[in-house]
C-alpha cells in the first residue's frame, strides 16, 4: 500500500477528518478532506463529527481546533510547526499592553496564541477582519494585533485608528518590492493580487488585496488574466487546480537567490509521512489548559457568529 493508501485507510478505521492549510504542500493537501484558510478551517472544525483532528498547519491553528472540540484528538504532524507572527506576541507581554489600555476592545487576529486569545474580545482571520472591525461602535478605541501589516490595512479600508501591536510574519515581509516591480515590467499584463500580511508598500501595488480563499476566488472570476501572486506559494496548488489555464507567478522574496518564492518553514515542516505517523501514533496532540480554553473559547465563537 502507498502511505497516501496507508493514511485514507487508518482515518476511516480511526473515524479521522484531515484539515489542510493552503500553505501546505501539494500531497498533503491532496489527501486532506478539506483544505482552506484560517476562517474556512475553523468553521470546518467547529461542525466535525470526526473524533479525531488531523491538523496539517501550524500549532495555533490545531490550538483553535482543540479550544473549539475539547473532547476530540487533535493531533499536529510536527510539534515545531509553530508562526513567527504568532511567536511575535508573548503573552506576559501582551497582558501589560492590554492593562495599559482598559477602555479599548481587544481584536485579535487568530495568529496567535490561546493564552493571547484568551484575552480577547473577538478574534479574526484575513477573510472576516473589516467586518469584525465594523461589528465594534466607533466611537469605541481598539487594539489590534498581532499582525501590524494587516492592521495598518484595516486602518486604511475602515479609516479607524487602531492601537497596534507590532508584530509581523517573516514570509510576508520577505517580498522584495525591487524584485516586485521588475518581475511585472517583465510581464506588465499580469496582475498583482496580495495577502493583507504583506508590508504596505508590497499591498500599494496589488489590484486585489485579500485573504487566501479571497485571492483563489478573485482569480476564479478573473481566468483570462494572468497572476503576479504575493503569499505563501502553497496557495499555487490550490489556485492552479481551479484556473488551469491561467498563468500564475509567486511573487519573489527578497534574500532568495535559490527560489523565486517565499515558502513558509513552519507549514513545510509537516510531511506525508509525519501525517501518517500522528494518525497512526495518535501523538503528538494538541492540548490547551482548561482555564484558558474557556476563555479563548468566547471570542473564537463570536467570530464564527459574525462571520456566518
Ligand atoms: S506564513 Fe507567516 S503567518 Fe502563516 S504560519 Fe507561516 S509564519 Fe505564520
Amino acid at each position: 500500500m502507498s502511505l497516501t493508501e496507508k493514511i485514507k485507510k487508518l482515518k476511516e478505521e480511526k473515524n479521522a477528518v484531515i484539515l489542510a492549510h493552503y500553505y501546505q504542500t501539494p500531497d498533503i493537501q491532496e489527501i486532506a478532506d478539506y483544505v482552506g484558510d484560517s476562517l474556512g478551517l475553523s468553521q470546518k472544525a467547529a461542525e466535525t463529527d470526526a473524533d479525531i483532528i488531523v491538523f496539517a498547519g501550524v500549532h495555533f491553528m490545531a490550538e483553535t481546533a482543540k479550544i473549539l472540540n475539547p473532547e476530540k484528538t487533535v493531533v499536529l504532524p510536527d510539534l515545531s510547526a509553530g508562526c513567527s507572527l504568532a511567536d511575535s506576541c508573548p503573552p506576559d507581554l501582551f497582558k501589560e499592553f492590554v492593562a495599559k489600555h482598559p477602555n479599548h476592545k481587544v481584536i485579535t487576529y487568530v495568529n496567535c496564541s490561546a493564552e493571547i486569545k484568551a484575552m480577547t474580545d473577538i478574534v479574526c482571520t484575513s477573510s472576516n477582519a473589516l467586518k469584525i472591525v465594523a461589528s465594534i461602535p466607533k466611537d469605541k478605541p481598539i487594539i489590534f494585533a498581532p499582525d501590524k501589516n494587516l492592521g495598518k490595512y484595516i486602518m486604511k479600508e475602515t479609516g479607524r485608528e487602531l492601537l497596534l501591536w507590532d508584530g509581523s510574519c517573516i514570509v510576508h515581509e520577505a517580498f522584495c518590492i525591487d524584485k516586485l516591480l521588475e518581475l511585472h515590467n517583465e510581464h506588465p499584463d499580469a496582475v498583482i493580487i496580495a495577502h493583507p500580511e504583506s508590508e504596505e508598500h508590497i499591498l500599494k501595488t496589488a489590484t486585489y488585496i485579500g485573504s487566501t480563499s479571497g485571492m483563489i476566488n478573485y482569480v476564479k472570476k478573473h481566468p483570462e488574466k494572468k497572476f503576479i501572486v504575493a503569499t505563501e506559494a502553497g496557495i499555487l496548488h490550490k489556485m492552479q487546480q481551479e484556473v488551469p489555464n491561467t498563468i500564475l507567478i509567486p511573487a519573489p522574496a527578497a534574500e532568495d537567490n535559490t527560489c523565486a518564492c517565499s515558502e513558509c518553514g513552519y507549514m513545510k515542516v509537516n510531511t506525508l509521512q509525519k501525517l501518517y505517523d500522528c494518525l497512526n501514533d495518535e501523538s503528538p496532540q494538541i492540548d490547551v489548559d482548561s482555564g484558558i480554553r474557556e476563555k479563548a473559547l468566547v471570542p473564537i465563537k463570536r467570530m464564527l457568529e459574525l462571520s456566518k
